[in-house]
């Protein structure tokens, strides 16, 4: 995975020149091509070829993940259950998973749907760290294989594996082909190239950043506790809530929120579009990750940053960012390209 792109060993063109606007681009839309051709598939495929009996466990990913959801059931308990800690969810959820993740690793990313002051894109992408979802250059080396053979052998994650797979399995078993420098050279140079990118995909830099945006919660847990308890030991506990429900709660909320966009997206919904993949457009996850559900309309129009296109499929990652257009601070928003689209219009 990331933490296996050596300094030594990364691609040449890493600290090269900057990468143009038209390249990077062009390096987007080329990843947007199906290159698997439209002959039919079997139900279920068998996983990624490289993932085979030489992959390793990926415990960097399985330990976090097991050790997060098993202070689950301490919402329960009387300690850390409070309604207000219940409001971190849909609110982190906006802040780091949709702004961060949807509209930094996703739309801009990996399919360049806008244009945006670096510093701005900079701290999109710092907020989809802080969702713990691996580097962007990682994110975006595996959602372009994604789009470029979805619901195909290659894909990293389709549900004709299985729907545990797709869902988290295929994070947990290495996938010798994409933990390459020439994978990240492929399908990420764009990224590979920007020094920041390039720095949070070395080592576990991406999971300092991720500690490091614990430290604002702890300070304002404990500045809660300072105002409304009148004990030392109301203060830990306020300050603890704040932590449960602001970091661990909403991470583990929203790790699955995504995750079911490769999962549920591919499984359960209705389609607008003929497209040669299962995508759906899947209203619940649409609503819970403010947008990304609408599945099937993504996959028709790779590019659009506008993913709901009927009037009802609300996407208020969208309706956030042509606000943040009409301000000024970005520009280019891509929509829907209707001429192309009602081609598969079904
Ligand atoms: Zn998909
Ligand atoms: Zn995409």
């Amino acid at each position: 995975m990331a933490t296996d792109v050596k300094q030594d060993k990364l691609p040449s063109t890493a600290t090269g020149q900057d990468v143009t606007g038209a390249q990077r681009d062009q390096q987007a839309k080329d990843h947007h091509a199906h290159s698997c051709s439209s002959e039919p598939r079997a139900k279920h495929i068998p996983r990624p070829e490289m993932v085979d009996e030489k992959s390793r466990i990926i415990w960097e990913y399985v330990v976090p993940v097991a050790a997060f959801h098993l202070v689950i059931p301490l919402m329960f308990t009387s300690y850390f259950f409070s309604w207000w800690g219940v409001l971190f969810l849909p609110i982190g959820n906006y802040i780091f998973t949709s702004m961060g993740i949807g509209a930094g690793y996703h739309r801009l990313l990996t399919h360049r749907g806008f244009d945006c002051p670096k510093w701005f894109e900079y701290l999109l992408a710092t907020l989809g760290v802080c969702s713990l979802q691996d580097s962007p250059a990682r994110w975006v080396l595996v959602h372009r294989v994604h789009h470029q053979h979805s619901d195909h052998q290659p894909d990293p994650h389709t549900p004709r594996v299985s729907a545990y797979w797709s869902h988290m399995g295929w994070m947990f078993v290495e996938n010798r082909e994409l933990s390459t420098v020439a994978a990240y050279d492929r399908y990420c140079r764009d990224l590979m190239k920007d020094k920041y990118y390039m720095w949070l995909t070395k080592g576990i830099n991406w999971v300092w950043v991720y500690i490091l945006h614990t430290i604002p919660f702890t300070i304002a847990g404990v500045i809660a506790g300072l105002m409304l308890a009148s004990t030392t030991a109301g203060v830990v506990q306020i300050t603890a809530q704040v932590f449960f429900w602001g970091v661990i709660m909403r991470t583990v909320y929203t790790w699955h929120v995504t995750w079911a966009i490769n999962s549920a997206a591919h499984m359960w919904g209705y389609r607008n579009y003929e497209t040669r993949e299962d995508s759906r457009n899947n209203w619940v996850f649409a609503l819970l990750t403010n947008g990304e559900g609408w599945h099937n309309n993504h996959h028709a129009d790779p590019r659009s940053a506008q993913h709901g296109h009927r009037w009802w499929e609300v996407d208020v990652t969208y309706i956030s960012l042509a606000i943040l257009e009409k301000i000024g601070l970005i520009r280019n928003l891509a929509r829907p390209n209707n001429n192309a689209l009602s081609r598969k219009t079904l």
